[in-house]
C-alpha cells in the first residue's frame, strides 16, 4: 500500500518497542458483534481480535478506555448498549471490564480520569450520538478528552470517515497509533497487492457482477490467475451467448463482463470460469438438482453451484499459486445442498496453504463460509473487516488509516 509514495510500512506508527506506563490510553476498537434474543454475544471473534491490543497497553504500564460502536441505532437504544457486552469482554480479557452509560462528558470522563494503570473501562455505544456518523469535529474532541494517546484497532470501521475511527486522529498529533488488528489487516492486503509470491490468484464469487466490478478490475493490474464464481458467471456466459436457463443474472452488466474478459488478456490474466454447474429446478435447497454445461444450462433451471470439473480444475489452478485472495462464495451456500462449491474451494485454499502459500480470504460471505466449515485456522488471514477489506481490495487508503499517518 502506497501512501504519498511511501510504502504504508514506511510511516505507520505501531505499537512496537513503545512504553505506556501510567498512560491513558484510548483505544477505538470493533466490537460490533452480534447478539442473540436474550442478549448474549453469538459470535465474538472481534472481541479476542482487539485482545492483543489491549493486553500490549495493559502489560506495558497503561490503562485503557474502549471505545466501539454496535449496529445501527437511531438515538439510545437498549438491546444495542455495550453494557450487553461487558461480561463477555471480561471473559475473553481475562479481567475485570468497568463500564461507564455515556462515551462523553464529564462523569465519563471522570471515570477515566480514575482508572489505575492495568484497568479497562468500556464506554456506551458511540452511535447513540448522531455525531458519531457524521464525523462531527466537537464530538471527536470531546471522545479524545479520555486519553493522551490514540489507538485505532478498528479495522471493519476504518472505511468510514466517523469521528472516533477518522476525524479523532488530528487531536493526538504524535500519539496516535496503529493497533496491532489494523496492523495485521494492512500487512495482509500488502501482501496480496503488493509483495505476493507469484503465481497471484484472485477467487471472485458472490451474487453480481455490479457489487464486484471495481474490485475485479483493480486485481487485475496485480494478479495471474481469476476465477470467478458464484452467481456472477451467468452475466459472464449470457455475454459470450451461452444459455443460462433461469440462473440469476444482469443484462447491464454484459458489456461489462466483456470488457472484463477483454481486460484481462491485455494484462495477462488467466480468467477461469465454471466448466459446469450444479443446478435446481427452484430457488430452494430442496429443489432437484442436475449438472449442466455452464453454456448449455435448460429452461427451468437455475445454476447453484460450481459442477465437480469445475471443481477439479479450480483446484488445480489453486494449486499453482502462491498467493491466494478469496471474496465471494462460489454458489448459494447458504442452501446446505448447494455449498459443496464454496467448502471444496475452501479445502482445496487450505491445503495450498499448508503447502506453503499465503492466503487472505476477505469481504463478508466468503469468511462467514470459512467459519462455518471450520476452515478459519487453515487460512493465512481471514480478515474482520467486511466493507473495509473490499474498499482495500478496490485500492482505496481508507480514511480510519490515512488519518492515523497524516
Ligand atoms: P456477495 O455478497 O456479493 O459476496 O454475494 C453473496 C451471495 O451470493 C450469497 O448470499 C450467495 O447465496 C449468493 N450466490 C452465490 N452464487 C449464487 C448463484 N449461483 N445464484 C444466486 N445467488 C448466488
Amino acid at each position: 500500500m502506497l501512501v504519498n509514495n511511501y510504502s504504508i510500512f514506511e510511516i505507520m506508527k505501531t505499537l512496537v518497542n513503545h512504553s505506556f506506563i501510567n498512560k491513558k490510553v484510548l483505544i477505538r476498537v470493533d466490537f460490533n458483534v452480534p447478539l442473540n434474543d436474550k442478549l448474549q454475544v453469538v459470535d465474538n471473534t472481534r472481541i479476542y481480535a482487539a485482545k492483543p491490543t489491549i493486553d500490549y497497553v495493559l502489560n506495558n504500564g497503561g490503562s485503557c478506555i474502549l471505545i466501539s460502536h454496535m449496529g445501527r441505532p437511531q438515538g439510545f437504544s437498549p438491546d444495542l448498549s455495550l453494557k450487553n457486552i461487558v461480561s463477555e469482554v471480561s471473559k475473553v480479557l481475562g479481567r475485570p471490564v468497568y463500564f461507564f452509560s455515556d462515551c462523553i462528558g464529564e462523569e465519563a470522563e471522570n471515570k477515566s480520569r480514575l482508572l489505575e494503570p492495568g484497568q479497562v473501562l468500556l464506554l456506551e455505544n458511540l452511535r447513540f450520538y448522531k455525531e458519531e456518523s457524521e464525523g462531527d469535529f466537537d464530538f471527536a474532541k470531546k471522545l479524545s478528552r479520555h486519553g493522551t494517546v490514540f489507538i485505532n484497532d478498528a479495522f471493519g470501521a476504518a472505511h468510514r470517515a466517523h469521528a472516533s475511527t477518522t476525524i479523532i486522529s488530528r487531536f493526538f498529533k504524535n500519539n496516535k497509533f496503529f493497533g496491532k488488528l489494523l496492523e495485521k489487516e494492512v500487512l495482509a492486503i500488502d501482501k496480496v497487492l503488493k509483495s505476493g509470491e507469484k503465481p497471484v490468484l484472485a477467487i471472485i464469487g458472490g451474487a453480481k457482477v455490479s457489487s464486484k466490478i471495481t474490485i475485479i478490475e483493480s486485481m487485475l493490474d496485480k494478479i495471474d490467475h481469476l476465477i470467478i464464481g458464484g452467481g456472477m458467471v451467468y452475466t459472464f456466459i449470457y455475454a459470450l451467448k451461452g444459455k443460462i436457463g433461469n440462473s440469476i443474472y444482469e443484462k447491464d452488466y454484459a458489456n461489462v463482463a466483456l470488457k472484463i474478459i477483454d481486460k484481462a488478456k491485455s494484462k495477462n490474466v488467466l480468467l477461469h470460469l465454471p466448466i459446469d454447474v450444479v443446478a435446481g429446478d427452484n430457488f430452494s435447497n430442496n429443489s432437484n438438482q442436475k449438472i449442466f454445461d455452464v453454456n448449455n444450462i435448460s429452461k427451468g433451471w437455475e445454476g447453484m453451484d460450481a459442477g465437480p470439473k469445475s471443481l477439479k480444475l479450480f483446484e488445480s489452478i489453486i494449486l499453482k499459486c502462491n498467493t491466494i485472495l478469496w471474496n465471494g462464495p462460489l454458489g448459494v451456500f447458504e442452501f446446505e445442498n448447494f455449498a459443496k462449491g464454496t467448502i471444496k474451494i475452501g479445502d482445496s485454499i487450505a491445503k495450498k496453504t499448508k503447502l506453503g502459500a499465503f492466503s487472505l480470504v476477505g469481504g463478508g460471505d466468503s469468511v462467514f463460509a470459512v467459519k462455518k466449515y471450520g476452515l478459519e485456522n487453515k487460512m493465512s488471514y481471514v480478515s474482520t473487516g467486511g466493507g473495509a477489506m473490499l474498499e482495500s481490495l478496490e485500492g482505496k487508503i481508507l480514511p480510519g488509516i490515512k488519518a492515523l499517518i497524516d
